[in-house]
């Protein structure tokens, strides 16, 4: 099954939530690389992409968010960057089948252009390297995830379309300024839907920091900057601090019963970030329908 991004012109797609959570839940120990899993326990991280499709997600990402070089070296896992990612998408494809489709998941790189701290072309050559693995192992299209600077977002994707003929879906954290539509790092959803828009990407994002009701505000500034399809994956509320855990307190129900909204503001792609599980996406696949 390939992805045909004009068909998100008159179709709604529903994709999957957290996947950090549910590999917890099945065991990854605190702190461990949940990457290295890809390898070493595939069935459980297949349960987990197996959950999604169960739950009626048309699109499951890949357990790979952190799998980039940089963050792989903290783990000692620095030169695996490739395998781990290669091994992500083919977990996914297995468990998607021809039931749905399998974005490859590329999330920050832990460090900032902005301070100097690395460089484009450093930065290039990581992405590049996961774009790659990610692409071998089978991935129908590419998310570039959770950025909340610029600098790095552009160089994912480029490193994506450049060395990949995959779809690639870029997408910032807004969460930040007085009114929460922009990113950590200031950029704003008009800057983002429109420079990345003209660097390329085929759809564009927002995914995880605040809740529904604020990314039908961001959603509805995307849509008005960009004619490409908007990929919108919230966070079940905004979290809250109990002890030393974070929680977040919005139901399956209450979440999906806000998607609607979400579609209206001019969302094509809808799924959740964290506090969702699969629970919530079949919540929300009954509302999207399809
Ligand atoms: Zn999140």
């Amino acid at each position: 099954m390939a992805f045909d991004v004009t068909t998100l012109r008159d179709t709604v797609l529903v994709a999957d939530g957290a996947w950090g959570t549910e590999l917890d839940k099945r065991g990854v120990p605190a702190g461990y690389c949940r990457e290295e899993w890809n390898v070493s326990n595939p069935a459980v991280v297949e349960s987990v992409a197996a959950a999604y499709v169960e739950a009626g997600s048309q699109i499951i990402l890949t357990n790979t968010f952190t799998g980039n070089r940089f963050i792989l070296e903290r783990h000692g896992f620095g030169d695996r960057d490739a395998e781990f990612s290669r091994a992500g998408a083919a977990v996914s494809k297995r468990a998607a089948g021809d039931r749905a489709l399998v974005f490859g998941s590329i999330g920050p790189s832990g460090k900032m252009v902005m301070t100097g701290e690395v460089s484009d072309e450093d930065l290039y050559g990581v992405f590049k390297t996961q774009a790659m693995a990610l692409a071998e192992g089978g991935a129908d299209g590419i998310v570039c995830e959770t950025m909340t600077e610029l600098a790095e977002a552009l160089a994912a994707l480029r490193a994506v379309k450049e060395n990949t003929s995959l779809p690639v879906v870029v997408s910032l954290t807004y969460d930040s300024g007085p009114d929460k539509t922009a990113t950590m790092m200031g950029v704003t959803p008009r800057q983002a839907a429109e420079q990345l828009t003209a660097a390329g990407a085929d759809l564009i994002g927002c995914n995880c920091g605040t809740g529904i009701d604020n990314y039908i505000v961001v959603v509805r500034l995307l849509r008005e900057a960009t004619d490409r399809p908007i990929w919108a994956k919230p966070n079940a509320g905004l979290p809250e601090l109990h002890g030393d855990k974070i929680v977040y307190k919005e139901s399956p129900a209450e979440f999906a019963a806000k998607v609607p909204r979400l579609i209206e503001a001019g969302a094509s792609v809808v799924g959740g970030c964290c506090g969702t599980s699969p629970e919530f996406i079949r919540e929300v696949r009954k509302v999207v329908g399809g």
